[in-house]
C-alpha cells in the first residue's frame, strides 16, 4: 500500500469535537422555507463558539446508523440559555425532517462547535457571499461585526420570501440576489454578481460559502482579480448528490 509521503498528501483527520446532548425547547418558521429550532443543554454555561461556527447533528438514518449534518449556530441567548439553529426546508431529508418533527423535550446528539470560516477583524473591508444555507452564518457574523467594520454582503435566495431582517452596527450593505426560476445549486448567479462588484481599495477579506461548485468558481474568480489565497476563507456547505458533510475548497 502506498503511504502518504508529505503532509499535503496525508488524509485529513476528523477533529475530536466536544459532544453535547441538546434538548428541543421550541420550533417555529422564521420564513416560509426556514425553520428555527431552539435547543438547550444543562451545560449551556460551558458552550462557547464564534459567529459562523456550526455544530454537527447526529440524526438517525433508516439503516439505524447516524447521519452527520452540519448546521450553523444562528444565535446563543445566554439569558434564556437557548441555541437557535435555522434549517432550510429544501426537501424530505434528514435535517428538514428533524426540524419539522422537533417538539419540546426531544433530545439530539451534536458535536462541535467547529469551523474556520470566521470574521477576520484586521481586514480593511469584508466580502461575504452565500446561498440560503449560509443565511445563519452570514447574518450572525454581520450582526456581531464591530461598528468600524466595512462589509459587502451578497446572499443568493430564490425570492423575497427568503429574506430576513437583521440589525448591525457595522457599515454593512446586504444585497439579496433572487435567482427566481433557476434551481438552488450550481449556477453562475453569484459569480455574475461578483464579477460586477468593484473591489474597494485596501486589503479585503472574503468569506465564500454555499454550494461547493459555486464556492470554487468564486474563489478562483477572486484569485484572478488579485486576491491571495490567505484572503479567502471558503467552504462548500452542500452539493447535489452529497449527503451531509462539507467540502474543503482550498485550491
Ligand atoms: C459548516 C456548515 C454549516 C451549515 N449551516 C447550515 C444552516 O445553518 N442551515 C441549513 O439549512 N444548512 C446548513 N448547511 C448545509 C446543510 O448541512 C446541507 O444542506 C445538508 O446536506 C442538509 O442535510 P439534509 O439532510 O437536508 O440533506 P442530505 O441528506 O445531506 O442531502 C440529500 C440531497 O439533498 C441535496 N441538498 C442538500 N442540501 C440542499 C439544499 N440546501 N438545497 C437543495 N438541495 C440540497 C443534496 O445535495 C442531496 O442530493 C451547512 C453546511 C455546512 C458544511
Amino acid at each position: 500500500m502506498d503511504l502518504p509521503t508529505s503532509p499535503a498528501e496525508a488524509p485529513r483527520q476528523r477533529p475530536q469535537l466536544p459532544s453535547w446532548t441538546l434538548s428541543v425547547v421550541d420550533a417555529f418558521d422564521v420564513t416560509p422555507t426556514m425553520r428555527r429550532v431552539l435547543l438547550t443543554t444543562d451545560h449551556i454555561a460551558d458552550f462557547s463558539y464564534k459567529p459562523g461556527q456550526d455544530i454537527v447533528f447526529l440524526l438517525p438514518l433508516e439503516t439505524g446508523e447516524l447521519g452527520r449534518r452540519h448546521y450553523t449556530i444562528r444565535h446563543l441567548d445566554r439569558a434564556t440559555g437557548t441555541i437557535a439553529v435555522d434549517f432550510v426546508m429544501h426537501g424530505d431529508t434528514l435535517g428538514p425532517r428533524f426540524a419539522r418533527n422537533a417538539k419540546p423535550g426531544d433530545t439530539v446528539e451534536v458535536r462541535g462547535p467547529r469551523g474556520r470560516v470566521l470574521f477576520q477583524p484586521e481586514a480593511d473591508w469584508h466580502l461575504l457571499t452565500g446561498d440560503e444555507t449560509c443565511i445563519p452564518a452570514i447574518l450572525h457574523i454581520v450582526e456581531t461585526m464591530p461598528a468600524q467594520a466595512r462589509a459587502f454582503v451578497f446572499i443568493e435566495v430564490q425570492d423575497e420570501s427568503w429574506q430576513q431582517p437583521f440589525e448591525t452596527s457595522a457599515q454593512a450593505t446586504v444585497e439579496w440576489i433572487h435567482r427566481g426560476a433557476i434551481p438552488a445549486g450550481p449556477s453562475s448567479v453569484m459569480l455574475d454578481r461578483l464579477s460586477a462588484f468593484a473591489l474597494p481599495d485596501g486589503r479585503g477579506q472574503a468569506l465564500i460559502i454555499g454550494e461547493t461548485s459555486n464556492v470554487r468558481a468564486q474563489r478562483h474568480h477572486l484569485i484572478t482579480r488579485g486576491f491571495g489565497r490567505d484572503q479567502i476563507a471558503s467552504e462548500g456547505y452542500w452539493r447535489p448528490g452529497r449527503d451531509g458533510g462539507h467540502d474543503h475548497v482550498d485550491d
